[in-house]
């Protein structure tokens, strides 16, 4: 997990955004009754990660981007997916000028235009073997694969699995991959599951609040273990799902705690130490196979079989309709006035629908510096998105769905988008209207 970033907004746009803020899109249907997933033996896990210590072991202490440890973790991973029926691919970046990987593992079948993900980060810091943060994560991602392929599963979605590169040096891999996706190709993926650090020593059970969906899956997973969750917080935006959720794409995770410190509520909960980090070796050379507890890494692991067997099953219909688009660029004056494109709607009848679908795709180094509204023939606002100090990720790429049901369709529509904040840049790609 790399470390958080906070800017100040001015006090004026701080305001505004308190006093205008509106509800995120919608995104996926719930899926159909799904065969129960296996339990993933904690041996398997455990294997995994005394591979991967000995390979930090044999090459300097650690598997960091661009040293021997990462390059001999990916070769290791691969080996297993491909004995196992995977088709994998190996997608090189450069990042700090050395070369960088990403590995793609695709389990044959399933919809094509509907792609599950599942990923983790497979580099360390170079201060140790990265064995909670994060060999814990894709140690479990790779299990859960490989149990896919024990039990020769056929989802309804296609499955994708993907271990990232260079996450320590600010989530290069992930954001390679998510930009280099063609525009299509990134409107097939219908989840990205994210574990990072999900065996720590003081654990804690954490769930990110992002896609509903994936949200409650998890948390229903842990309820039926009699296991209570906490939203996770700690690192919010700080690891691989960010690239995919500023892409649109639906996201979720799981998370058991970094540095911050466990509370007497959380110890009386889920045992452990109050008082002291869930992992005090958090970035360090302690960082080991003896840094792992278990329990935790146990009950993550079946949670992530868990939710890739449920999420995987059923595929929703896509939405018909007629769209209406603009494709020219227009740039976003940095901490200025607001810009607009404009999109002529004709050869519609009556209003507007209640269920007004518009995609945008703004490209921006800081979304939170982003308030975007939409304003309908007659001049009618409808915020889409408000501004955020704590938002650092990159680009705007979302569909919002707006009641616009007292508003003549027919006329010229427009996407208004004003940056609040200085030091980042960016324009507006692309946006379109489905009636
Ligand atoms: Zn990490």
């Amino acid at each position: 997990m790399r470390p958080a970033r906070r800017r100040l907004l001015p006090a004026a746009a701080l305001a505004v955004a308190a006093l205008l803020a509106t509800a995120a899109p919608a995104v996926q249907a719930a899926p159909t009754a799904a065969a129960a997933a296996p339990d993933i033996p904690l041996a398997n896990v455990r294997a995994h990660l005394t591979q991967l210590q000995s390979i930090a072991t044999a090459n300097g202490g650690n598997r960091a981007h661009g040293r021997a440890g990462y390059k001999a973790s990916v070769d290791y991973v691969k080996a297993k997916l491909d004995a196992a029926g995977y088709t994998t691919t190996l997608q090189q970046f450069t990042s700090g000028g050395a070369t960088g990987y990403n590995l793609i593992a695709d389990w044959p079948g399933g919809d094509p235009n509907q792609v599950l993900m599942a990923g983790s980060h497979l580099d360390s810091v170079s201060s140790g073997a990265g064995i909670n943060d994060n060999g814990s994560g894709s140690a479990a991602v790779l299990e859960t694969a490989l149990a896919v392929s024990r039990a020769q599963l056929a989802p309804d979605k296609h499955l994708r699995f993907a271990w990232w590169g260079a996450e320590e040096l600010g989530l290069v891999g992930s954001k390679y991959y998510v930009n280099n996706l063609a525009t299509a190709e990134r409107s097939k993926l219908a989840g990205y599951l994210n574990f990072d650090m999900i065996g720590s020593p003081n654990a804690g059970y954490f769930v990110y609040d992002d896609d509903p969906v994936i949200e409650q899956t998890f948390k229903n997973y842990f309820a039926g273990l009699s296991v209570p969750t906490e939203i996770e917080t700690e690192g919010d935006g700080r690891s691989d799902h960010a690239p995919f959720k500023s892409a649109g794409v639906p996201v979720g995770g799981l998370f058991t705690g970094a540095s911050n410190t466990k509370s007497s509520a959380q110890a009386q909960k889920w045992g452990g130490t109050a008082g002291q980090s869930f992992d005090r070796c958090y970035h360090s050379s302690c960082d080991t196979t003896a840094n792992i507890n278990d329990t935790a890494l146990d009950r993550n692991s079946d949670a992530v079989a868990h939710a890739v067997w449920t999420l995987s099953a059923g595929t929703v219909t896509p939405p018909t309709g007629t769209v209406f688009s603009n494709a020219d660029n227009v740039s976003v004056p940095d901490s200025g006035a607001a810009v607009t494109s404009s999109v002529p709607v004709t050869g519609r009848t009556g209003n507007a629908p209640s269920a007004l679908k518009v995609g945008v795709d703004i490209k921006h180094t800081y979304r939170g510096d982003l308030v975007v509204d939409l304003l309908a023939p007659d001049g009618t606002a409808y915020r889409l998105k408000n501004s955020s100090s704590s938002d650092s990720a990159d680009n705007v790429i979302a569909t919002y769905t707006v009641n616009a049901s007292s508003e003549t369709a027919n006329g010229t529509w427009k996407l208004q988008v004003r940056d609040v904040a200085a030091q980042d840049t960016g324009y507006i790609d692309s946006w379109q209207l489905t009636f």
